[in-house]
C-alpha cells in the first residue's frame, strides 16, 4: 500500500492516480471486479475506491469489496459513503465497520434519491441534509482521511455558480482533504472550477476523474448519470465506430489520454480513473499518460 494518508501523498507534490470501481451484482460480475483489481494491484496506484450503492443489499456489497480489498491487497481502499436513507447512527456504524477492517479513508458524500436521481432530496428524518455534515461525522469518527465530490458543471441542483462555490468550499473547511470530480469531457471546465474555488480562497486539492468514452452507446447514460456535456466531434467520431469496438475503443483512450496530459500540465494533483470494473480502457490511458509523465516531468513528479 502506498504509504502516509492520501492528504500527505497530494501534499508531497507526488502525483496520485487511482481507479473506481462499483459493487457488482453477480457472481460473474464479482470474478470480473476481481480480475481488474488484481490487473491493477502492481501499478501500486495512491489508491482505489469502491462506490456506495443506491440501497439494500448493493451496499452491503460495498461494504464487503471494501473489506476484501483491504484484507487481501496491498491497494489503499478509498470508501465511497452517501447520507441517502440513513441515520445519523447508521452511519456512525458504517464508519466503524470501516475503521474495524482497517479502511482509513472515506468520500463522503449526500448520495441522490434512490430509483430517480433527479426527484426531490428527501433526508433521512434522522439523518444528514448535506454532505459537509458526514464529513465533520467521519472526522470526528476516527483517524480518517476525507475526500468529497466535486463538480466541474456545477451540481445540477445548484441554483448558480456563487451557491454550489460556497456550499463546496464549506464542505472543504468542515474536514475534507482532498475532492474527486464528476465525470466531464472538457477540461476548460475542469479548469474553470478550480479558478472558482481558488478565487473563494480555497486551496483542497480537486482530483479531476477520468470516463473513457469508447462506445457511442454510452453517451446517454453518462448524460443521465453526471449531466456532463459531451464533445460533439467525439460523439461523431464515436458514432462512425459504432460497430468497429476496436476503433471506439481507440478513440475514447485518444481523447481520455489528451485530456489526461492537458490536466496534468495544468497542475491537477492526480487523476481518478473509472473503471466500470473492467480494466482495459483505464489502463491504456494510464500507460500512455505514464510515459508522458516519464518522458516530459522530472523524476519528482512521477505518478504514484
Ligand atoms: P452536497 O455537497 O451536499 O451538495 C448537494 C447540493 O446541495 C449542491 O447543489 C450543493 O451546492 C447544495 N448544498 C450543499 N450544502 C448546502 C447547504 N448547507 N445549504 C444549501 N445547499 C447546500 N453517489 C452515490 O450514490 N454513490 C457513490 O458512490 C457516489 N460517488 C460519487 C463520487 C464522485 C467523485 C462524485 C462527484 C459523485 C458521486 N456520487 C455518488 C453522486 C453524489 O452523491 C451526487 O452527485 C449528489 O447529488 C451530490 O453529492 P454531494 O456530496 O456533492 O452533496
Amino acid at each position: 500500500m502506498t504509504t502516509g494518508t492520501l492528504r500527505e501523498v497530494l501534499a508531497s507534490g507526488r502525483l496520485s492516480f487511482s481507479f473506481e470501481f462499483f459493487p457488482p451484482r453477480t457472481d460473474r460480475g464479482e470474478r470480473t471486479l476481481w480480475e481488474a483489481v488484481r490487473r491493477i494491484e502492481p501499478l501500486s496506484p495512491t489508491f482505489v475506491s469502491v462506490t456506495y450503492g443506491a440501497g439494500g443489499s448493493s451496499r452491503d456489497r460495498t461494504v464487503d469489496v471494501t473489506h476484501r480489498i483491504a484484507r487481501e491487497t496491498t491497494l489503499r481502499p478509498l470508501a465511497h459513503l452517501t447520507a441517502v436513507g440513513h441515520s445519523v447512527a447508521e452511519l456512525r456504524h458504517i464508519i466503524g465497520r470501516y475503521a474495524d477492517a482497517g479502511v482509513r479513508d472515506v468520500l463522503a458524500l449526500r448520495g441522490d434519491p434512490p430509483g430517480d436521481p433527479n426527484a426531490p432530496w428527501v433526508p433521512h428524518p434522522d439523518g444528514f441534509r448535506h454532505a459537509h455534515e458526514l464529513v465533520t461525522l467521519v472526522r470526528e469518527s476516527g483517524d480518517f482521511g476525507v475526500g468529497v465530490a466535486a463538480f466541474p458543471e456545477m451540481h445540477p441542483r445548484s441554483p448558480d455558480w456563487d451557491s454550489d462555490v460556497r456550499h463546496f468550499v464549506a464542505k472543504c473547511r468542515a474536514g475534507a482533504d482532498y475532492a474527486i470530480t464528476q465525470m466531464f469531457f472538457r477540461v476548460e471546465d475542469y479548469l474553470r472550477l478550480r479558478d472558482r474555488v481558488a478565487a473563494a480562497g480555497c486551496d483542497t486539492p480537486v482530483i479531476p476523474e477520468i470516463m473513457p468514452a469508447t462506445d457511442v452507446r454510452q453517451i446517454a447514460r453518462f448524460a443521465e448519470l453526471s449531466g456532463a456535456a459531451f464533445p460533439e466531434h467525439l460523439a461523431h467520431r464515436l458514432e462512425a465506430a459504432r460497430d468497429r469496438p476496436a476503433d471506439g475503443h481507440r478513440i475514447g483512450v485518444e481523447h481520455a489520454t489528451a485530456m489526461a496530459e492537458r490536466l496534468l500540465a495544468e497542475g491537477a494533483p492526480g487523476l481518478h480513473y473509472i473503471t466500470l470494473n473492467r480494466s482495459t480502457a483505464a489502463l491504456d490511458i494510464h500507460r500512455a499518460v505514464q510515459n508522458l509523465v516519464r518522458s516530459v516531468h522530472a523524476p519528482a513528479a512521477q505518478l504514484g
